[in-house]
């Protein structure tokens, strides 16, 4: 049966894009928890039923670890919404978007524990496995549904307390697609070398599955450093940073924190040439990924602690922002 507003308690708002809004609601008749996303579009109704239908074959991503759950898709209006599962850890960006070795003061420490908390980034079988849950689930949208994500980038990443990685918004409605004018590309900007310049146009346009794989690879790096991969000095223009895409070196993983097999898997997405990319295959067999996959299945002690590694995260994070608020109700006011 069809999802509906009326049965849509609103919450919190979770984040807003350059396309709308996104808001937890719980689902009375259920009482499932879920992300509303609403995107605002001015379509006539057979273009708006159009997407709704395109974007019912969602329903059959529900066998996939790595792709959030689909709920399901209505317009009001002219606005489509559609119901996803909701990630209790937000998006990717809000977590790791801290510099190496920030310090900030612990909430509530105990006596005995440390008064101050220290971003030791990411340890590399964490980003092992946020590259791993990545890779599947892009392998599995292009082999199951026949989909390319189109936007794959640190927003588009989601994680919960269970320390599960999944990935959000892909292509999969032409129509939607086509009506989203995209022509705020925003000051940070993960399109491949060939998106930016036009040329190689073989599979949908001047998309093809390896363009994902080169913003997988930026997408991994700025998750490891905590920050978008190109120098800041190519934000305040944007003509400036996408010359910079185009004919500067990739930027590479930082070796004094990365051991070679990891720097290498990510080299091999950021390949300027397309076809020189390393396909989801060959990813996955990669040492990088490989050894995570044993650590997955390993009997002994060898785990990633994912649901670990969130926890402390999300403690940072939450010391971090009352350390902010802290800052800002002490900052002085200047007149004027
Ligand atoms: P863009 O508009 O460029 O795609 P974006 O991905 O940040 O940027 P939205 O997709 O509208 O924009 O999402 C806004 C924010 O909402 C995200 O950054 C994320 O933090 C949060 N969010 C999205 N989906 C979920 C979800 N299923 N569960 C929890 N938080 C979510
Ligand atoms: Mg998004």
């Amino acid at each position: 049966y069809r999802l509906n507003m009326e049965d849509l308690e609103r919450g919190e708002e979770l984040g807003r894009g350059n396309y709308g809004t996104v808001t937890k609601v719980l689902h009375t008749p259920t009482g499932v928890t879920m992300a509303l996303k609403e995107i605002r579009l001015e379509l006539d109704n057979a273009k708006l039923n159009a997407i709704i239908m395109e974007l019912d074959i969602l329903h059959r991503t529900a066998s996939s670890p790595h792709i959030v759950d689909f709920y399901g898709a209505f317009f009001v209006e002219t606005c489509v919404y559609y119901c996803m599962e909701y990630m209790d850890g937000g998006s990717l960006d809000r977590l790791v978007n801290v510099s190496f070795g920030e310090t900030v003061p612990a909430l509530h420490p105990a006596p005995d524990e440390q008064q101050e908390l220290v971003w030791e980034g990411i340890p590399e079988d964490v980003l092992a496995r946020i590259a791993g849950s990545m890779v599947k689930g892009l392998k599995f949208l292009k082999d199951e549904l026949g989909v390319i994500h189109r936007d794959v980038k640190p927003t588009n990443v989601l994680i919960n307390n269970r320390g599960q990685i999944k990935l959000c918004d892909f292509g999969v409605s032409g129509q939607l697609e086509k009506s989203i004018a995209k022509t705020n590309i925003g000051c940070q900007t993960y399109m491949a070398p060939e998106r930016i310049t036009g040329e190689h146009q073989n599979t949908v346009g001047t998309y093809t599955v390896s363009s994902d794989v080169w913003s997988l690879g930026l997408s991994i790096i700025e998750i490891a450093i905590g920050q978008y991969p190109y120098p800041p000095e190519a934000y305040s223009n944007i003509l400036a940073q996408l010359k910079t895409i185009i004919q500067d070196d990739a930027p590479t993983l930082p070796t004094d924190r990365y051991s070679p097999d990891a720097c290498d898997w990510v080299a091999s997405c950021l390949v300027k040439a397309p076809n020189g990319r390393a396909t989801y295959a060959e990813l996955l067999q990669h040492g990088f990924l490989q050894r995570d996959e044993a650590k997955a299945h390993s009997e002994g002690g060898d785990q990633v602690d994912m649901a670990g590694w969130v926890t402390r995260a999300f403690k940072f994070r939450d010391a971090k922002v009352v350390h902010m608020q802290a800052q800002a109700a002490t900052a002085p006011v200047h007149p004027g």
